[in-house]
């Protein structure tokens, strides 16, 4: 499959497919989608794509909800040497605009709701519109079913754009990563070897595909592979659940672990021919790792990754996968801990920023040459932003986002560390410690707890059993107990919330 005239991830994907009968896709609804339909469809919705005026290198933005259809317009673009760029189906029109009128696409794909409003902004930088619903019709496949479905894949070179993905931009505006066709093809096949995957697997497919996590490493690891996927529209324990029984792998961010494990139908049986469980994208809590081995006798394989980077490290397939850890870096990545400050190497064990090289590491900031050259060292790695360690067996773990760490008093506070000790507390189910401004400190450390009903955890409480755990300078000065923690779509704690949320709780602090 490697020996390859085009660098095009579509080639690399689907050149050599020796059996299009092979099952690729299914729905719930029971519609069966072959090798040989799939690439039909994206021959199909390439030549609507070329008809409308996109050429190669021109992007193609799409906002629609998960459909099949919507996958296959990320091939179809892929295929016509366009660079896909898919937006979070949340993004109001106000949020559009930026990305719309940043990316300049050829064309447009948005749900006929929003046609009329994002007609007004594609107009603004001469792009068409399309339409597709969350049944996979619409304008677009309207055109597609008329079409041919012979379409040569257009060559492109390994450092040819694939995709611009925005980055979920929790602080200044968001950036558009512009990730090759290597950057992709070279990730999906480090991860197809590395996880095991064979045309045995059966994935389910419940993360959105608008991210790298749904869009990338499940659907292109899954089609590397030849093995198939069941679609579904959105995140369902229930239906999950009961799919097990068929499936074989399942990825998710880890609220699907934590809320797949509130449902007494979770047992060792219901997984039993389950082979792999992922989890990335956020933090998955060693409670969470530990509470999934004892119910269903599998460990939860993390690993991580970013927008920018696709996959860096992942937890072993047959080694130890450690609760908490990332695991080991990719082959042919590589993984090493600085001084924020001077970018020097720090040794095993010590706290740090993580950067990242390799085959896997994007081609900067879509039309941001500065914001690109402070981001990558002189020597080409990429600085993440993620604080962490690397352990004594090359372990590494993450720490927290750069941004996220408090200095209180001068002293720098890890929020990992308190969360941890936090979250061990009998009746606590997660925190989140963040910094806001305090007039002494500059910022004071503050936890927000999410615990069980009828726990008795109080601000009290967890101080107390603190108290003596941690230095002084690390002690929370106010413990708030919530019901949930703010996330986002893909399971991350949305940081930037709770601070706005307790911005001024130490204003009046002398
Ligand atoms: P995104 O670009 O949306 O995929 O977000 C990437 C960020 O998510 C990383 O920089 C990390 O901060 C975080 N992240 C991804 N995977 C993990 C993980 N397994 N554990 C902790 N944080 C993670």
């Amino acid at each position: 499959m490697n020996s390859i005239a085009n660098a095009n991830l579509f080639s690399r994907l689907f050149d050599g497919l020796d059996d299009p009968g092979r099952l690729a896709i299914e729905t719930l609804e029971g519609k069966r989608i072959s090798y040989g339909d799939l690439i039909a469809r994206a021959g199909q919705t390439a030549n609507v794509l070329a008809s409308r005026g996109v050429k190669p290198g021109d992007r193609v933005a799409a906002q629609s909800e998960k459909s099949v259809s919507g996958l296959v317009l990320y091939l179809a673009a892929v295929r016509a040497g366009a660079v896909y760029l898919p937006l979070n189906t949340a993004y109001t029109l106000n949020e559009l605009d930026y990305f719309i009128t940043d990316a300049e696409p050829s064309l447009v794909v948005c749900d006929a709701s929003r046609a009329e409003g994002i007609g007004a902004i594609a107009r603004k930088v001469d792009a068409k519109v399309e339409t597709l619903g969350a049944d996979g019709k619409g304008s677009l496949t309207e055109a597609a079913d008329k079409a041919s479905s012979e379409f040569k894949t257009v060559a492109r070179t390994n450092d040819d754009l694939a995709a611009i993905l925005y980055t979920s931009g929790t602080t200044g505006r968001s950036k558009g990563a512009m990730l090759s066709h290597d950057n992709l093809a070279s990730n999906s096949l480090s991860l197809v070897d590395y996880w095991r995957f064979t045309n045995e697997d059966v994935l389910i497919h419940a993360l959105p595909i608008y991210h790298t996590h749904g869009l990338f490493v499940a659907s292109n690891v899954t089609l590397f592979a030849r093995a198939s996927m069941i679609f579904l529209p959105k995140f369902d324990p229930d239906v999950i659940i009961k799919l097990m029984a068929r499936a074989s792998v399942l990825m998710g961010v880890p609220t699907f672990y934590t809320r797949l494990l509130q449902s007494p139908a979770l047992t060792k049986e219901s997984t039993r021919h389950m082979r792999l469980f992922v989890s990335g994208s956020a933090p998955l809590l060693a409670d969470t790792h530990r509470e999934w081995a004892a119910r269903t006798g599998h460990a939860v394989l993390e690993r991580y990754g970013m927008t920018e980077t696709n996959m860096n490290t992942s937890n072993p397939y047959d080694g130890e996968r450690v609760a908490g850890a990332v695991g080991h870096p990719l082959p042919g990545v590589t993984v090493r801990v600085t001084d924020p400050e001077t970018g020097k190497e720090l040794p095993r064990g010590t706290v740090g920023m993580i950067e990242v090289e390799g085959p896997n590491v994007f081609k900067g900031y879509w039309r941001m040459p500065e914001k690109t050259k402070t981001e990558f060292r002189d020597d080409g790695f990429f600085i993440t932003g993620d604080l962490g360690k690397i352990d004594d067996k090359g372990y590494v773990h993450i720490l927290g986002r750069g941004k996220d760490l408090v200095i209180s008093g001068g002293f720098n506070v890890y929020p990992k560390e308190i969360e941890s000790e936090i979250d061990a507390m009998p009746g606590v189910i997660e925190s989140a410690v963040i910094g806001v401004p305090h007039a002494d400190f500059g910022e004071g450390v503050t936890a927000v707890v999410v615990c069980n009903k009828d726990a008795g955890v109080s601000e009290a409480s967890v101080l107390k059993a603190l108290d003596g755990r941690l230095a002084k300078f690390k002690m929370p000065k106010r413990v708030f107990v919530v019901d949930e923690l703010p996330r986002n779509a893909m399971g991350k704690v949305q940081k930037n919330i709770l601070r706005d949320m307790y911005s001024d709780i130490y204003a009046k602090t002398k």
